[in-house]
């Protein structure tokens, strides 16, 4: 641009009012994480600074039991809002992001974990991709630092079930880190369901998306809150309740257990009546007994599974519990950015 030219361009340079919506709300989940939130912290407002613009932090306590309520109640920033939203217990995860992205009023929104393991030096480049017209953003994992083979591999046999089985196959290592516009965040907002595999909630809108690669980075301290219990829980609700499959798949399995049965019934009446021979060896019959018996039990516990998320939902409770509520406006609201 010409110097001339520029000297012609507005200088839009005053700050915009804090009560003005904020261009960007990031969710933060905590769930003690006291040694990571005051370097999150200003990692996060650092990279909001280069975005020139107010933005919003709603940071949600999911229960924490060390000093980390404390510690966010000491968080402010120069330019933008920081919410906090205590939650009465520990609720999980994907309901303290349900809680976190109910509360934000941001034109777009960013999830970010605590850990530090999703860069949020990325956020300039998200909003970019999100100011070319796109609605969804998600950042998939290019490599998965700090994380043993065993984790990994896991992860990838999920995604692998998870596309197979689900009528809502949910991108290959895209975590919870993504950025979505607001007209998504509206339509997530008003999905009723209580459990809430938030992998497959972002998915279901659809809307124009685009994919960002990034390099995880390992934890910044303190340990992971996932250990397998709770990821193969997570498997098991993310397949459950996004499709009906594995019910079709049972069905499938009697049927053929069904057909299998009915053939070697004919086999053996013409082998009876041709050779005189009859009856199968004890451990064949065995066999077929224990296998049949298993995919019964294997199909009754997984109709349980799909009647037990009926009884959750028939409940209608609340997802999580906000006890406690705090805001800090942007410390120097007038000031030139
Ligand atoms: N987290 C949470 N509630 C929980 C477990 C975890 O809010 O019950 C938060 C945690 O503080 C962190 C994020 O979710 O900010 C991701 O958790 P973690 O790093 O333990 O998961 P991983 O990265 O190992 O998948
Ligand atoms: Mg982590």
């Amino acid at each position: 641009m010409s110097s001339v030219a520029m000297l012609l361009e507005p200088r839009e340079k005053t700050r915009p009012l804090v009560d003005e919506t904020p261009l960007i709300s990031v969710v933060i989940p905590i769930f003690n994480e006291q040694a990571s939130i005051a370097t999150c912290h200003l990692r996060v407002c650092s990279a909001l600074d280069q975005l020139e613009q107010h933005c919003e932090i709603v940071y949600v306590d999911d229960g924490s039991s060390d000093a980390s309520w404390a510690l966010l109640q000491q968080l402010t920033s120069l330019r933008h809002q920081t919410v906090r939203l205590k939650l009465s217990r520990n609720f999980g995860k994907e309901a303290a992001m349900s809680a976190g992205i109910k509360q934000t009023k941001g034109k777009g929104v960013i999830i970010l974990d605590a850990d530090l393991q999703d860069p949020p030096e990325l956020i300039p480049e998200m909003v970019e991709a999100w100011q070319t017209g796109v609605d969804v953003v998600e950042m998939q994992r290019r490599k998965r630092a700090g994380e043993t083979w065993l984790k990994r591999s896991t992860a990838a046999a999920f995604y692998k079930i998870m596309g197979r089985l689900s009528e809502m196959p949910v991108p290959e290592n895209v975590g919870d880190f993504r950025l979505l516009d607001r007209r998504v965040v509206d339509q997530i907002n008003q999905l009723p369901e209580r459990t809430r595999y938030m992998k497959g909630l972002f998915a279901w809108p659809g809307f124009n998306r685009t994919t960002l690669k990034y390099d995880r980075d390992p934890r910044l301290a303190g340990e992971t809150k996932w250990n397998y219990t709770k990821l193969i829980d997570l498997a098991i609700e993310g397949i459950t309740s996004f499709s009906t499959r594995p019910l079709r798949l049972a069905t499938f399995a009697g049927l053929i257990s069904l057909t299998t049965a009915l053939v070697s019934a004919l086999f053996l009446a013409y082998q009876g009546a041709t050779t005189g021979l009859s009856g199968l060896s004890g451990h064949l019959n065995l066999t077929i007994v224990l296998l049949l018996g298993g995919i019964q039990l294997l199909a009754v516990g997984l109709l349980g599974e799909y009647v037990g998320r009926l009884f959750i939902e028939a409940k209608q409770r609340p997802l999580y519990i906000v006890m406690e509520e705090t805001t800090s406006a942007a410390v120097n609201e007038n000031q030139e950015v």
